[in-house]
């Protein structure tokens, strides 16, 4: 049986590649796509745990160019990040799919990420922090821009975004 992704679920999406006992989900921030941990850990200084997409090259949506040099210290020796992303064994989702590729190991690969956008990591625009599979559902950032790629805040960073909003509408009412 193929493992699917439930695109019903409204909890953000983690897996864990074979014998990584670790969360990892996928994200972007801005228009650059990012492997995150799915939560903090102590041990991490950071939740970003390598970028995806090969920096010179265009980023399409979910579809961009896979940086051949991205690594995470984690993949077999036979195997480099794309292919080790690529095979999470038969009881995980693919999370992504490789639409082309330039024919040498050296060269990115075009890929989609196969996961919903209302799945992925978001990260807030003006906190600077990931979403994190602790946070409950709830508390799940909140879209704030959808052109030219989808922008999100976190609760509070939304919150105070409002009450800014008001309290200048309140000035200029006052002014009125
Ligand atoms: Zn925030």
């Amino acid at each position: 049986m193929v493992a699917i992704l439930d695109p019903e679920a409204s909890s953000l999406y983690h897996f864990s590649p074979p014998k990584l006992r670790l969360s990892l989900a996928i994200g972007r921030k801005r228009n650059k796509w990012y492997l995150i941990f799915a939560k903090s850990y102590p041990t991490a200084d950071c939740r970003e745990v390598a970028r995806l997409n090969a920096a010179e090259l265009p980023v399409h949506g979910h579809r961009f160019w896979f940086d051949h040099k991205a690594t995470t210290g984690w993949e077999p020796s036979d195997k480099n990040l794309l292919e080790y992303l690529s095979s999470l064994g038969a009881k995980q989702p693919d999370i992504l799919s490789i639409v082309s590729s330039k024919g040498t190991k050296s060269e990115p690969s075009e890929v989609v990420v196969l996961i919903p956008e209302h799945r992925l990591a978001r990260w807030c625009e003006r906190c600077h922090s990931w979403e994190s599979i602790d946070d409950p559902i709830e508390a799940r950032y909140i879209i704030s821009r959808k052109e030219p790629f989808p922008a999100y805040l976190c609760p509070p960073c939304y919150e105070s975004e409002w009450c800014g909003f008001r309290t200048l509408r309140n000035l200029f009412n006052a002014v009125l």
